[in-house]
């Protein structure tokens, strides 16, 4: 056609070859957009404070953490760890995860999981051991901030230490297990009566 127009074959040729490349072009651009997302683009800090403030503003509910924002481009998928008293017993607590959930998904469409976790009721001597994990965490460089601490005793010379710790956004995920395991043998070292302790390295995209 154009070839045959200009008296010049090859140039079907390169014609071919410019539309092949700007096919090649295009379908590269929409696969990344589409793509990027879901491979975990972290999540803008607008967003997270926002929903932070949102889940906090439901009655019953202390603190949030462990927000994950799944963006699959048309919609959102919410998940978040409500921290709520556990004295006011299961069905209570879950009520107040479905009320978190609704107010999420009312706010910011698509879908949302609130998970719940207890806070337990703190004896003076769960705080004495929790005064001092602090101190080690606060040396810590690397851990920003730590939840879900649970004190577990069998007997009071076997105490077992639980909790979930957050690193700094920089920290590689290779790194994430000898982080846990150096806070425990610290821990082990620093506080008395450790039968022993385990630690969850929160994972990376998670605030
Ligand atoms: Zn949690």
């Amino acid at each position: 056609m154009a070839g045959h127009h200009f008296h010049r074959p090859e140039l079907d040729g390169y014609i071919g070859i410019l539309v092949s490349a700007w096919l090649l072009y295009l379908g590269f651009d929409h696969g990344r957009e589409a793509i990027v997302p879901l491979l975990g683009k972290a999540p803008s800090k607008d967003m997270i404070q926002r929903i932070r403030e949102t889940a906090r503003s439901v009655d019953g509910i202390e603190d949030v953490h462990e927000i994950i924002i799944h963006d699959y481009g048309s919609m959102y998928l919410i998940s978040a760890h409500v921290e709520i008293p556990e004295k006011f017993g299961s069905a209570t607590m879950h009520e107040i995860a479905e009320r978190c959930e609704g107010k999420l998904r009312k706010t910011y469409g698509g879908e949302v999981v609130c998970h719940t976790d207890p806070l337990l009721e703190k004896t003076p001597e769960v705080q004495a051991v929790e005064a001092q994990f602090k101190k080690i965490v606060e040396q810590s460089p690397r851990i920003t901030a730590y939840h879900d601490f649970r004190v577990i005793a069998e007997s009071p010379r076997r105490i077992i230490i639980v909790a979930d710790i957050d690193v700094a956004e920089e920290v590689p995920e290779a790194e994430f297990e000898a982080i846990a395991s150096d806070l425990e043998s610290q821990v082990k070292a620093t506080i008395q009566n450790i039968a022993y302790s385990q630690f969850y390295v929160t994972p990376k995209f998670s605030y």
